[in-house]
């Protein structure tokens, strides 16, 4: 049976091989009892298998962690500037793309849509105005300032436009880390993309303005600073969107530990956000944001201001661990146990963003408690003394000792 299934569905053999050693694992190393290493012997009895974590068998080690997004170049123009981290420059980072984008005052990043992403974001500092049109046919044209997040669907069409004097700046993040090579659809490389008869068709323009246009996607072009007051949509029967893609997330009620405090926004605190949830940290000098892990989500994070030391665990004996600076981003597996330290002097601050709309951690100290007190001495080797002065409750973010 084992044969032929090597033959005939590696891809299933090695599921079933990883399946035994875990289970082999878990008899011979979690249970440690006597039923535990007869129910490990029974399975390797009944199927072959490479024997526990000595098997020898290969692990790769964990890839980088880290990418310094506005350390990288990107793309310029008169209306404002744009860093992008997807796949192809963080290849860890498969499921969530960030954007760093400037806009000037009247600085317009133009009509466009994603084909295979939502668009999520976060005002780091400024003030800025969105469009968006949903297929139901409602629209929405709204400001945002700092602390402001918004969610737009994949495939509803947005404009994004810099209201502040002196610049607006916020990160975005994209439920797909291929977003932008496979799509980003832009109004104006459409247009230079379709021929002239058509578009004179289509949108009722002379072929002399026709002729003006620009000939390929313009992507952030400097506009006019529009007025205060928020303006009407050209179909004055349009009705405004009665799912709003705003959330004030600055003004959410914050969590307060010892060493810091969260804001976490799932779907249920901002209906829209449908594939995401996201948080922003504030951690003190030499706090940390404890051992921790999210069952249902990977993890990407922007360093909003201050220093960090993160470390990763992957299981096998692996783990990784880098420095990260304002500007920085990082990028944790589902599952991967990690921690987020302080190493600055002043308040770390962290954007964070989950892809699952449902937000899920595990932390160190509730785990504890939620265990007895003779499993965890056993577990160690450590006495019950030594147990009861470990965490019982959920720390959060723990200060420095
Ligand atoms: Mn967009
Ligand atoms: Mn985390």
């Amino acid at each position: 049976m084992a044969l032929r299934m090597h033959i005939n569905y590696p891809r299933e053999t090695e599921m079933d091989e990883q399946r035994t050693n875990r289970l082999t694992r878990r008899g011979m190393f979690e249970l440690g009892s006597a039923a535990g290493l007869i129910a490990a012997s029974a399975l390797s009895t009944a199927q072959p298998v490479k024997a526990g974590p000595q098997s020898g068998r290969n692990f790769e080690p964990l890839p980088d962690f880290k990418y310094s997004l506005e350390g990288s170049g990107g793309w310029e123009g008169p209306g404002g500037s744009a860093k992008e981290v997807t796949v192809a420059e963080f290849p860890v980072s498969r499921s969530i793309a960030g954007v760093s984008m400037r806009l000037t005052p009247g600085g317009l990043r133009e009509l466009h849509w994603h084909a295979i992403a939502a668009e999520w974001a976060y005002i780091v500092e400024g003030r800025c105005r969105i469009t968006v049109f949903s297929p139901n046919g409602q629209a929405e044209v709204v400001d945002f300032e700092q602390g402001d997040i918004w969610y737009f669907p994949k495939g509803y069409p947005h404009s994004l436009q810099g209201l502040a004097p002196h610049g607006t700046h916020f990160v975005l993040a994209f439920d797909n880390g291929q977003f932008s090579e496979f799509g980003t659809f832009s109004i104006t490389d459409w247009f230079a993309q379709t021929s002239a008869a058509v578009l004179a068709q289509n949108t009722c323009l002379r072929p002399d303005v026709i002729a003006r246009l620009p000939k390929k996607e313009a992507y952030i072009v400097q506009g006019k600073v529009p007025a205060g007051e928020l303006p009407q949509f050209r179909n004055k029967q349009i009705e405004t969107n009665q799912s709003p893609h705003k959330y004030r997330m600055g003004q959410q009620n914050v969590v307060s530990f010892e060493g810091g405090d969260e804001r976490i926004v799932s779907m249920a605190d901002f209906p829209a956000q449908s594939t995401l949830s996201c948080a922003v940290l504030r951690i003190e000098p030499g706090a940390i944001r404890e051992l921790h892990w999210h069952p249902t989500a990977d993890e990407w994070g922007y360093v909003l201001e201050g220093n960090a030391e993160i470390a990763v665990f992957g299981a096998h004996g692996r783990s990784k661990k880098d420095n990260f600076q304002k500007g920085d981003v990082f990028f944790i597996d589902q599952g991967f146990g990690h921690y987020v330290l302080n190493t600055g002097s002043s308040d770390l601050h962290v954007l964070l963003v989950f892809n699952n709309p449902v937000y899920q951690q595990i932390s160190l100290s509730s785990w504890l408690g939620a265990n007895p007190t003779q499993l965890i001495a056993d577990n160690f080797g450590l006495s019950n003394a030594a147990v009861d002065n470990m965490p019982k409750e959920l720390m959060g973010m723990v200060k420095k000792s």
